[in-house]
């Protein structure tokens, strides 16, 4: 079409293109220079067993503080990253003050398992296992097995050998992995049965919708279904309501994330958080489970 419109129109499309390729360098300076700054922090969403509401760990979801914008959400910055090199120096960020955190959080007697969400470039550095390996050795009294890693179907599925031995290394350490948002990539079921990760992560489509789609509803049967027959732990996100939690126990998920318990928070809000939610019981007015 820019062809038949003649040399205006290439002329038109370079513009175009410097714009974007500049704009995008303003982006990515501007995001290098947030962290910094000290703009970037990390918000914490708990997580909760189904069956008596007790806290199994957080996940820590990145935020930017921004001075103009306000508070935003990753879906606002962090795709400009994608496979630049800030992106692996922020992903060390998190990590460091992840572990920083869980460290503070240990000395006031909380000992909290936390989740990093890791993307597929961070996985494919081939010293990946290595470099979060040494920074764990430096908290000696933090468990690897507080540890767990939130991976896409997609992260985990490119350059699989690699990713396995990747896996194997932390998981022979103790770290845990999950696949985050599964039901939404392609992974094909013969990939999954050979992925050493201990849980499936729901994702969050499927749940907010499955009390009013039945089509929903089955595809987070078949995803718990598929979980335990294959010895996964699995877990829920997007429970915007008790009633979405009272399926998904009878639906037999193990685990639950979402608004309806807690949205994410900063890290001084969660020892409030968890108190409050001990003594409020909220569980236990949980409906009970309707038969089919
Ligand atoms: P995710 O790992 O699937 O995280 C779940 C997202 O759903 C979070 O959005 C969370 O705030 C939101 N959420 C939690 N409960 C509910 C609910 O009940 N309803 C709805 N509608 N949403 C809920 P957030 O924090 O904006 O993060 C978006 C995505 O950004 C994350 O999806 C994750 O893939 C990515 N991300 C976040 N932090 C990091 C990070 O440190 N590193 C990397 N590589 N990616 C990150
Ligand atoms: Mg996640
Ligand atoms: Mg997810
Ligand atoms: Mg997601």
């Amino acid at each position: 079409l820019a062809k038949q419109s003649g040399k205006n129109r290439y002329h038109y499309y370079d513009l175009a293109r410097d714009q974007l390729i500049r704009e995008y360098h303003h982006q990515l300076s501007r995001l290098t220079s947030a962290l910094e700054q000290g703009e970037l922090l990390l918000h914490y969403q708990p997580k909760v067993d189904l069956r008596d509401g007790q806290v199994t760990g957080l996940e820590a979801l990145l935020r930017w503080q921004h001075p103009e914008l306000g508070l935003l959400t990753p879906e606002n910055f962090l795709q400009v990253l994608e496979g630049s090199n800030a992106e692996l120096v922020l992903g060390q960020w998190v990590v460091s003050q992840v572990l920083q955190q869980m460290e503070h959080w240990r000395q006031q007697g909380m000992v909290l398992d936390v989740s990093i969400n890791i993307s597929a470039s961070q996985l494919q550095q081939q010293d990946f296992a290595d470099k979060l390996l040494q920074q764990l050795a430096r908290f000696p009294l933090l468990s690897p097995a507080q540890l767990g890693l939130e991976l896409l179907e997609t992260a985990a599925l490119e350059k699989v050998a690699q990713s396995i031995q990747t896996l194997l290394t932390c998981r022979a350490h103790g770290i845990r992995f999950a696949l985050d948002d599964f039901g939404t990539g392609y992974s094909s079921l013969s990939y999954f049965r050979n992925l050493p990760v201990d849980m499936l992560k729901i994702d969050q489509s499927f749940v907010s919708n499955m009390l009013n789609s039945p089509e929903d509803r089955n595809i987070v049967d078949s995803i718990i279904r598929l979980a335990r027959a294959f010895n996964r732990e699995v877990i829920a996100e997007g429970v915007e309501t008790l009633a979405h939690g009272a399926m998904l126990l009878q639906l037999d998920c193990h685990y639950c994330q979402g608004y309806g318990i807690a949205r994410p928070m900063p890290a001084s809000a969660v020892s409030t958080w968890m108190q409050q939610w001990q003594q409020a019981r909220v569980w236990e007015n949980m409906p009970s489970p309707q038969p089919e």
